[in-house]
């Protein structure tokens, strides 16, 4: 009998010795709090992702509000946010008193759909949070073209392409996480990163609450401390070494999952997927979920609950067929080969 204890996590972080020894040096500098450490990480980040600059703040839900607060977003505004998504930025939008506009996503590629979306705009919608999930770009062409700023929420997807841009490169916004379990990880932990330096400014100033010419109560600590950027930019020199791990993983899941009658997950052409998630489209995703859980292994549906049903509202045949469909199954850098074993050995299970 396989307890929970034994079992393959769903979602494991990568951490090696240079991470913990990158902690020890900032204990030793007796300088804990924000520091030069973050300074170096916002650095790094913003030029992984070729943007101007970047503000570390303490979450990627505190990141999202920030960039709302910075693009002036407040009471009276309208923020379109997907419905198949964690809570993170509907909350985000309640706290800086906007309303959010949930509309529907695509059921095969989870993403925003631009044709809801589109429908979903009023004169008071101020900005689009894109979330790009399960490391696969949100259809961003497409949703540029409906004229309003767009938000990029990069907690999910780090290095990955729509149309040959970069994820992150486009809005005129971006928010990353750095939770424990995300492709980059500082335990907790987030990042607002943009090419518009007024906007950097702006939020710089918005993550802490001392020394600003006037008094604002939007303002918050929301710092990360230079210990979590050290994690941070530890991981950074690894992260290409991990985005090539995970891609070399789907590949070997993606044949078995097709030899197992499991739908894999879905690449429109034009898009590069960076497997954040292995997102499996199943009819009985419980059902798949205990088989796995009887060889030792934790899947998940990747997203706990839609928003709209949270919220009681109707008409999301999109949100639904994904919450119907979708199983997530383990995949991260630091599976090791036996662990590799036994999920291929399931996925590729002919169970019809
Ligand atoms: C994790 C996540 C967030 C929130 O980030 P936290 O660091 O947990 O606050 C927001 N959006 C998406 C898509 C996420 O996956």
């Amino acid at each position: 009998m396989t307890t929970l204890a034994t079992m393959i996590p769903h979602s494991r972080p990568s951490l090696e010795e240079a991470d913990i020894e990158s902690t020890v040096d900032v204990m030793r500098s007796g300088a804990l709090a924000q520091g030069p450490v973050v300074e170096a990480f916002e650095r790094r980040m913003a030029a992984f992702m070729r943007l101007s600059g970047g503000v570390a703040v303490a979450s990627g839900t505190a990141a999202l509000e920030v960039a709302l607060r910075a693009l002036g977003v407040g009471p009276g505004s309208e923020v379109i946010v997907p419905s198949y998504v964690c809570a993170a930025p509907w909350i985000a939008v309640q706290r800086v008193g906007a309303t959010p506009r949930v509309v529907d996503v695509d059921p095969d590629t989870y993403a925003i759909d631009p044709a809801s979306a589109k429908r979903g705009l009023t004169e008071r919608t101020k900005a689009i949070i894109v979330p790009h999930l399960f490391g696969l770009p949100a259809p961003l062409t497409d949703l540029e073209r409906l004229g309003v700023p767009l938000i990029e929420d990069c907690a999910q997807t780090l290095g990955a392409e729509e149309k040959g841009r970069g994820v992150g490169s486009v809005g005129v916004m971006t928010v990353c996480s750095f939770y424990a379990t995300k492709l980059l990880c500082t335990g907790e932990g987030g990042m607002v990163l943009s090419r518009d330096t007024g906007l950097l400014a702006r939020a710089r100033a918005l993550r802490e609450y001392d020394e600003s010419p006037v008094l604002d109560s939007g303002s918050a600590n929301f710092k990360l401390t230079d210990l979590q950027a050290a994690i941070g930019l530890s991981q950074l020199d690894r992260l290409p070494l991990l985005l090539e791990r995970r891609l070399t993983l789907a590949h070997g899941y993606r044949a078995a999952a097709e030899a197992g009658g499991l739908t894999p997950p879905v690449v429109p052409s034009g898009r590069t997927h960076v497997y954040y998630r292995f997102v499996v489209k199943v009819s009985k995703p419980d059902h798949h979920a205990e088989r796995f859980a009887r060889a030792g292994i934790q899947c998940r549906r990747p997203v706990f609950r839609s928003l709209h049903r949270y919220l009681g509202l109707e008409g999301f045949p999109g949100a639904e067929e994904a919450e119907r469909t979708a199983l997530s199954v383990p995949l991260y850098p630091s599976l090791n080969e036996q662990e590799l074993k036994q999920i291929l050995a399931v996925l590729g299970e002919n169970v019809s």
